[in-house]
């Protein structure tokens, strides 16, 4: 077997496959699958159980063959909150497990992989469709993977918002738009002089724009912002928060803000009023119970700032996985993030005599219960995989997979709404630019426009 692309990119996970560890995430029920993806799931099904042993000879009648086909043209891709299933499979055909920003970058850094097949939520694939080549396609193994803190921040809800703020502070307002957003709200960071952030670089992109005398309008993630507000040192006065997304798109405007337009006149940062469902529920009853008991306690910052301060440390994905991987053995670190990661960090480090915990896996009663994975992300499954990569091999991949910049997909169908070339050639340009303002940034170019 020859590999898929290797040539550039994110560090190997570290992750082992051993046959003890089973394989697969909770299945999904067979009429979840797209028509194309049917006959592989059902195979799938059928498997007697989810073990390395039994799922590995399945996947590569179908994996072996499409990456022998393609070779280094093929990339295969999926971030840290894949089950560790798919993050094992992956990475056992040569491909690369990543966080968001490293995702992002996959194709302008791979530029031989023309085929990139990557297992994760729509806007990790439409990101890598911005930065991506015309002779590169972009291609996700199953399109009702969506985020839902990206689903209550779709641009028809944060385009007027963010209009109704330009009319009132000009070219003061930008808007910085978290990688978590659709194309199209990267568009609107574009063309506001915003740039794109992630979780690990939010506090350089902010600094930058309030370093140049900006109002920042930030999207969609209000425990972010309010994060990094508290990280570059903000009043919190001056970090205020927009009226419910869910008014907002019902009729609410900026004037509902809480303290009214004095509060916006005089904020630094505002704030959309989306959330992780996953990250919002960790508390600092948690972090205290665990750090009473001698373990470290690391989170996301997707989760309150209350959370993010009793913490010892928060950071990025990339951030929590090198800690984990990095950690001696006798360490114990409870870690606040999605569920599968934890699980998957657990296997990895239990071989190395590491503890890990789940944030709020807290064996006595009395806490507030949570630890569900990222259920949207899980929709990439085994067989969506199998099939993804046999189809593109025999040359007939469901179009509903391709992922072109601009796209707006209905996660409970995944049927998409493509933009004409025209049009998503502007979209296109303008996301770029607030994509490429924060590669800029992060790789201290002081010139970044
Ligand atoms: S974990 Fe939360 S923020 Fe991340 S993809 Fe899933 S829903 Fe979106």
């Amino acid at each position: 077997m020859r590999s898929a692309s290797t040539t550039s990119g994110p560090r190997p996970s570290g992750i082992v496959l051993r046959p003890e560890i089973p394989l697969c995430q909770t299945d999904l029920p067979l009429d979840w699958y797209q028509e194309e993806f049917k006959p592989y799931a059902e195979e799938y099904l059928a498997l007697p159980d989810r073990k390395p042993g039994t799922v590995l000879p399945w996947l590569d009648r179908y994996a072996i063959p499409a990456v022998d086909h393609f070779g280094p043209s093929l990339l295969l891709l999926a971030h840290f909150y894949m089950g560790g299933e798919i993050v094992k499979l992956v990475e056992r055909y040569g491909g690369r497990i990543a966080d968001s920003y490293q995702l992002a970058l996959s194709a302008a850094r791979n530029p031989d992989a023309k085929h990139i097949v990557e297992s994760a939520v729509h806007f990790m694939a439409e990101s890598i469709a911005l930065l991506a080549r015309e002779d590169q396609s972009v291609w996700i193994t199953n399109p009702k993977a969506g985020c839902t803190m990206e689903m209550l921040a779709k641009d028809w809800m944060v385009a007027p918002v963010a209009e109704d703020l330009v009319a009132r502070y000009g070219d003061e307002l930008c808007v910085i738009a978290y990688m978590n957003t659709g194309g199209r709200v990267k568009a609107i960071a574009g063309r506001t002089g915003g740039a794109v952030c992630t979780s690990s670089n939010a506090h350089k992109v902010v600094a930058w724009a309030l370093s140049r005398g900006k109002k920042v309008l930030f999207v969609p993630d209000h425990h972010l912002g309010r994060n990094t507000g508290h990280k570059l040192g903000l009043d919190p006065a001056r970090v205020v928060q927009l009226p419910d997304p869910k008014q907002l798109a019902a009729g609410a405007t900026i004037r509902d803000t809480a303290g009214g337009f004095a509060a916006l006149d005089r904020a630094q940062m505002i704030l959309w009023g989306s959330f992780c469902g996953v990250h919002t529920v960790f508390r600092p009853e948690h972090v205290a119970y665990w750090k009473r008991h001698g373990w470290q306690v690391l989170v996301h910052p997707e989760s309150p700032l209350e959370t993010v301060v009793a913490a010892d440390g928060s950071g990025s994905t990339d951030y929590l996985w090198r800690a984990v991987m990095d950690a001696k053995p006798g360490d114990k670190l409870a870690i606040g993030t999605e569920g599968h990661f934890v699980r998957n960090a657990r296997q990895q480090a239990a071989a190395r005599g590491v503890s890990i915990a789940h944030l709020t896996e807290i064996p006595e009663p009395g806490y507030p219960a949570a630890g569900c994975g990222c259920a949207t992300m899980a929709r990439n499954d085994p067989p969506h995989l199998a099939g993804m990569l046999d189809l593109l091999r025999l040359g007939r991949p469901p179009t509903a997979n391709r992922v072109l910049a601009g796209d707006v997909v209905d996660e409970s169908t995944g049927r998409r709404e493509r933009l004409g070339e025209a049009e998503r050639g502007e979209l296109a340009a303008q996301a770029r630019l607030s994509l490429e303002r924060m590669i800029a940034i992060v790789e201290g170019d002081s010139q970044t426009t």
